[in-house]
């Protein structure tokens, strides 16, 4: 068994404000067995409680923050950092910190993990948008709660399945056609019934629509780069990899 380190894990290539670090982590790391092979941080998909919390632990030591780590459901609630008790219990799928070393964090394998900052510095968060929350409007709402007064923010796309891999229904297209018929550039035809469907462009597109002036990231896929990340699409059961964005203490 060994754990992973920092020069496993991955941040965008420039820092989103002055005083932000970004972290993903990887599937490097030889800590967690098959299927979830080797560093889950995703509780309720099968894995070992005692060793995803001892997982976590890991994140937390390495990177020397505060993970305040989420029950994600696939909803638009919003955690205040400060606020929370960041063990995992409080359903949520998005966090806001304004304290250095709170690091808000969310779970992936497809679904898209986006995190924000304030070019001031005062205020990063993480959000999780899978294609329910991305409809449901977590980004839009994540972007109002972190820029209520006019700043302008900065947003990073980390690793999520592409409009390649991503293949949906017609419920799932219906949903967001029928609410703004302009999210059709996003679905391509792919056989009767069937759309390819550009998950992280969409949601992209719903940063800049909310007003975020610098929108990056988006360069990895969890199918097509399977071996470095989690997909769901892959495997079932598979593990989880963490985004996660702090204030540095100074
Ligand atoms: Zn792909």
């Amino acid at each position: 068994m060994s754990l992973p380190g920092l020069d496993d894990w991955l941040a965008p290539s420039r820092p989103l404000a002055p005083g932000v670090s970004v972290c993903v982590t990887t599937r490097a790391g030889a800590f967690s067995p098959a299927p979830w092979d080797g560093f889950n941080l995703g509780l309720n998909c099968g894995d070992e409680p005692g060793r995803v919390t001892r997982a976590r632990e890991h994140v937390a030591e390495v990177l020397g923050i505060r993970p305040v780590w989420l029950a994600q459901v696939h909803g638009t609630d919003i955690l205040d950092a400060a606020a929370a008790r960041g063990d995992g219990s409080e359903q949520a799928d998005g966090c806001i910190s304004r304290r250095p070393g709170d690091a808000a964090v969310v779970l992936t394998a497809d679904c898209v993990p986006v995190v924000l900052a304030r070019q001031d510095g005062t205020a990063v968060g993480a959000f999780h948008a899978g294609w329910r929350g991305l409809q449901a409007g977590i980004l839009e709402r994540a972007c109002a709660l972190m820029a209520a007064d006019g700043e302008s923010l900065a947003a990073w796309v980390g690793p999520a399945i592409c409009a390649h891999c991503y293949q949906v229904d017609a419920p799932v297209r219906d949903a967001f056609v029928g609410a703004q018929p302009s999210d059709a550039a996003f679905f391509h035809e792919d056989g009767p019934g069937h759309w390819r469907f550009d998950l992280p462009g969409l949601s992209r597109q719903r940063l800049i629509q909310a007003g975020v002036g610098q929108v990056s990231g988006g360069d990895w896929c969890t199918v097509c780069h399977n071996h470095r990340f989690y997909s769901h699409r892959q495997a079932q059961p598979t593990g989880r990899f963490a985004t996660l964005i702090w204030l540095n203490t100074r």
